[in-house]
């Protein structure tokens, strides 16, 4: 009860605020209009095309045109997750995007961000027919986290969730190690390593059957969503997907 006023307050705030001030297109600079930092004639050039990608991890190919595939990471040693969705490519404007939602504390484009995980969950998740018991955010360090206030994963899951109408429950997993988790120099095996070994998950009476959707912004070589995935599922969940907004091409 209290959330949900708490909820509308905002919205009433936020529908004052774009009166006084209307909001600036974060790439235009122009007037955004209602609802967002991106005006509609910059949305409409936002490229999110892809080229083919991994129907596992969601890898997308260096080759434009051609079927899906299971690439050859995959075909070697499939994740713990049964299948990351991924939103646009890491590069261009999207990249600038988060970027400013991530380092330049750009909070204020949780909505717009938000907004293409929901398009992307409505057109390739929901047909799937799967329901999910919770969305989990990737975590982030204390440290980083007390550095820049806010984890941009947690910001995404939470907005995601109210969308959807479903749990967030961040303390399903937690970081604990303080190592750089995807170093993509590392072999494979070793940035999984790695990656397990900076994570926690909760207690298995509150993971055990469940399905979860792990959220996060950019997943760069999958080990952290792997290792994440294969935590969560140790733990007793049933199945985990992931749900991340951009992915660099395939190297
Ligand atoms: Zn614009
Ligand atoms: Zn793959």
């Amino acid at each position: 009860m209290l959330r949900r006023l708490f909820v509308t307050a905002r919205r009433l705030l936020g529908w004052a605020l774009d009166f006084v001030y209307p909001r600036d297109c974060v790439f235009c600079e122009r007037p955004a209009g209602e609802g967002g930092y991106i005006c509609a004639d910059c949305l409409g050039r936002l490229s999110l095309a892809r080229n083919p990608a991994c129907l596992v991890c969601g890898a997308e190919s260096a080759m434009p045109g051609g079927p899906d595939f299971i690439c050859s990471d995959c075909l070697r040693r499939r994740p713990a997750f049964t299948r990351a969705f991924v939103v646009a490519r890491y590069d261009g404007a999207f990249r600038h995007l988060i970027h400013t939602f991530k380092y330049h504390g750009g909070v204020w484009l949780q909505e717009d961000l938000v907004r293409f995980l929901s398009a992307t969950y409505i057109a390739r998740i929901a047909p799937l027919g799967l329901r999910f018991d919770a969305i989990v955010p990737v975590p982030m360090q204390p440290a980083k986290l007390r550095a820049r206030g806010y984890n941009q994963a947690a910001l995404l899951a939470q907005a995601l969730a109210r969308d959807l109408r479903i749990p967030c429950r961040q303390r399903l997993l937690r970081r604990v190690g303080t190592g750089v988790v995807s170093q993509t120099r590392l072999r494979r095996e070793e940035r999984l390593r790695n990656a397990a070994a900076a994570y926690r998950a909760a207690h298995p009476r509150h993971l055990r059957g469940k399905t979860l959707l792990l959220v996060d912004d950019v997943m760069t070589t999958g080990a952290t969503c792997d290792a994440c995935a294969r935590l969560l599922r140790r733990a007793g969940a049933k199945r985990v997907y992931v749900l991340a907004l951009a992915r660099p091409m395939r190297l």
